[in-house]
């Protein structure tokens, strides 16, 4: 690809900065990406990634280097309380390829961040700093301005066409550039850990995603063959302020109980916060992932609406005239599909924690759907691929 001149300053290298990084270099731009972290580091624990992001991936040419590090499963069980047989299985592995021309695979998220920047070095125009201590930026008629305070304590100022806040949940982009609300706490905590599969083989199958559902909460596991670990993830009520050392469901059944006592006490309680805003852009200064529309995990898509954000941002940035008409653009072809997904995703937590007697209908619906009418309803999220087009995709498209 020709250079294309044009230079963007990303705050964040996360998943939704590096892949935007990726994106804006293979179209020849010069990308700067400002992270305040010394190094890449992501959270230690699992990952799904469905075929609508895996599109973006694949078409950066990390297809490869994924396959190596993720794994494919068969299905997707869900179980009710108590119950041993699943009240839907949906079938993934060659049928997701088959159906949507991509996988679904779960990985290690370290794996991915990895994989992504191994893939940034290689571009001799993405320039990553890590431990940037501060940085402001100002948006005028030409592009930005950036003050940049590095990890050396060296104060500078560089120029860009466009500054892009990929910098998560708590986004200083949002707050303090775009006077953008904070995220807001739903009151609910994600806990993770990672077991060795061979303390759980009996209980779970290990070539499936298994989701256990309860009142109040679910736990959602899947192996990651490539770390001989077992993701365990639970979700249920809680506070981020929360001491206590591990999650406490009702009523969680032989299974989870097992799965709970292989984890011990290992569990790292992640609060759940959203953010909502339709200002994800002005003048030069634009958002995405997390940092513009961070929403509940129930979906397992938060990471991928970032790497569609990039996939979609790329190539307006690079071939728009000016950035701020970009970024405009940009903001119309996602807030829609963003916004369902995320209303989906919020739609599952209230469905997954159904006590007594809602959850007796739940099941039976489930159960009457089947792994087909399962899959068709989540069609619209998983078939969307923003490589091939970057226009409205919903449940009603
Ligand atoms: C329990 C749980 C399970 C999930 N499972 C899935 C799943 O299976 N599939 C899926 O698609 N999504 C999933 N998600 C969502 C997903 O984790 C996030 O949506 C995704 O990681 C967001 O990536 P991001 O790059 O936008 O933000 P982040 O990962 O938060 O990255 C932001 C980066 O910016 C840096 N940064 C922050 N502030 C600054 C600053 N001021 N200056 C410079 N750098 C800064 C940070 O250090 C970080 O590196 C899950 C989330 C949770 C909580």
């Amino acid at each position: 690809m020709p250079a294309t001149g044009r230079t963007f300053i990303i705050a964040g290298a996360g998943i939704s900065g590096m892949t935007l990084a990726l994106a804006l270099a293979k179209f020849g731009a010069t990308v700067v990406v400002l992270e305040r972290n010394p190094t890449v580091q992501e959270f230690g624990a699992g990952l799904q990634i469905s075929p609508n992001a895996r599109h973006v991936l694949d078409g950066l040419g990390l297809s490869e280097a994924l396959d190596a590090v993720s794994f494919q499963p068969e299905a997707l069980d869900v179980y009710p309380q108590h119950q041993t047989v699943p009240a839907v299985s949906m079938e993934l592995g060659q049928l997701m390829q088959d159906r949507f021309g991509a996988p679904y695979a779960v990985m290690h998220r370290a794996d991915l961040a990895n994989v992504l920047y191994k893939a940034c070095r290689r571009f001799a125009n993405i320039d990553i700093l890590f431990g940037v201590r501060n940085w402001d930026v100002v948006s005028h008629a030409r592009g930005v301005s950036v003050a940049i305070d590095d990890a050396a304590g060296q104060s500078r100022t560089s120029r860009a066409d466009a500054f892009i806040g990929a910098d998560g949940v708590h986004s200083q982009t949002r707050q303090g550039v775009l006077n953008g609300p904070q995220a807001r706490f739903g009151h609910r905590i994600a806990w993770r850990t990672l077991v060795p599969t061979d303390s759980v083989a009996g209980q779970i199958d290990l070539n499936r995603v298994s989701i256990f559902l309860g009142a109040g909460f679910h736990l959602v596991c899947y192996p990651l063959p490539y770390r001989r670990q077992v993701n365990l993830a639970m979700f249920m009520p809680g506070q981020p302020s929360h001491e206590a050392e591990q999650p406490s469901p009702q009523r969680p059944g032989p299974r989870v109980q097992a799965l709970m006592a292989a984890a011990g006490k290992s569990w790292t309680a992640w609060p759940l916060f959203t953010v909502e805003t339709g200002t994800w852009n002005d003048g030069n200064v634009g958002l995405v992932g997390d940092a513009a529309h961070a929403m509940v995990p129930f979906q397992a898509q938060g990471a991928a609406m970032g790497i569609e954000d990039a996939g979609v941002l790329a190539p307006l940035l690079v071939h728009q005239k000016d950035p701020a008409t970009a970024l405009t653009l940009y903001a119309k072809a996602r807030q829609d599909r963003v916004s369902q997904v995320a209303a989906h995703s919020a739609k599952n937590g209230r469905i997954f924690h159904m006590g007594w007697p809602m959850s007796v209908a739940r099941d039976m619906v489930m159960t009457l759907e089947g792994p087909r009418g399962h899959l068709r309803r989540l069609d619209w999220i998983y078939r969307h691929n923003v490589t091939e087009q970057n226009s409205k995709s919903g449940p009603n498209a």
